[in-house]
């Protein structure tokens, strides 16, 4: 069912869901070993992400929070980390260096923008509240993955962007076969793509679609499964052909012959971020 609220998906694993999952109305994770708790992303605002972290206390009064991890750089996953206190906020190296003050302040100032720009920032992000927010950086980074002891239990982190962010990555719990996608995986939403290129999200797709995982939380809409990666991937290849299609005809207007109209994809923002590989993104364990 998709409710907002806390919702537990058995062997220790939790969502907080924010329907109706559109811009700005994301997810987090809760998951629970040996007495202490380990949360996947934090909220848009600091009141989103207060009650929230209200309604985990009673997961959380029995398995206090540890760890944060932030699935990407994006502040509808990142701007409530202030209110998670003395706890180790881990994250990759490309989401980190995005993770700053300036895109705390840049956003606040969008939103004051008079004419046109201001009012459709307005209309997106009006709910929420981006004044007397302190850009809360990761206190641990990696590159690739890494594997996490959440009192006892493997939590393992595989970075996949650049994708919808230069540095996305996936939080995969092997022994309850769950997987917190954040931002990878919309349901039920239009995801955007900020960084690029498509093959690369795509690929992250097939990883996903690889995984030993039977129920998979995306950042934003209703809990959900392979089949909804599948979907998703479909989406993005529907995506890349058309886009293959509009610069095939736009060569062939300004040179007036063939064109092999290959998509470079990628924004200029992706042509910036950190070099992470090209092609299919690594799985370190395996
Ligand atoms: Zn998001």
């Amino acid at each position: 069912m998709y409710t907002k609220g806390l919702h537990d998906l058995g062997d220790g694993c939790h969502a907080w869901l924010q329907p109706d999952g559109g811009w700005g109305w994301s997810n987090s994770g809760l998951v629970t070993g040996g007495g202490v708790s380990l949360t996947v992303d934090t909220l848009f605002d600091l009141a989103l992400t207060r009650e929230m972290l209200d309604g985990l206390r009673p997961v959380t009064d029995i398995h206090p929070v540890t760890t944060l991890v932030n699935t990407h750089s994006d502040g509808d996953h990142v701007f409530g980390n202030e209110l998670v206190r003395d706890v180790e906020i881990v994250a990759s190296e490309a989401a980190a260096a995005l993770m700053t003050q300036e895109e705390v302040d840049a956003l606040a100032r969008l939103k004051k923008l008079p004419g046109p720009r201001g009012d459709f920032v307005r209309k997106v992000f009006g709910p929420f509240e981006f004044e007397g927010i302190t850009a809360t950086p990761p206190t641990r980074t990696f590159a690739g993955g890494t594997s996490l002891d959440v009192g006892g239990r493997e939590v393992r982190l595989i970075q996949v962007g650049p994708a919808h962010t230069p540095g996305d990555t996936i939080v995969e719990v092997p022994d309850a076969r769950l997987l917190y996608a954040g931002d990878v995986l919309f349901i039920g939403g239009t995801p955007i793509v900020w960084a690029g290129p498509v093959e690369r999200w795509i690929a992250a797709c097939d990883l996903m679609l690889d995984l030993p995982v039977d129920t998979v939380v995306p950042g934003h809409g209703p809990v959900g499964g392979k089949p909804d990666v599948a979907r998703m991937r479909e989406y993005l290849v529907f995506v890349q052909q058309e886009a293959g299609k509009v610069r095939t005809c736009a060569s062939r207007r300004r040179w007036g012959g063939p064109a092999t109209g290959r998509p470079r994809g990628g924004s200029r923002r992706a042509r910036r971020a950190p070099p992470a590989g090209r092609g299919r993104p690594r799985r370190p364990w395996r």
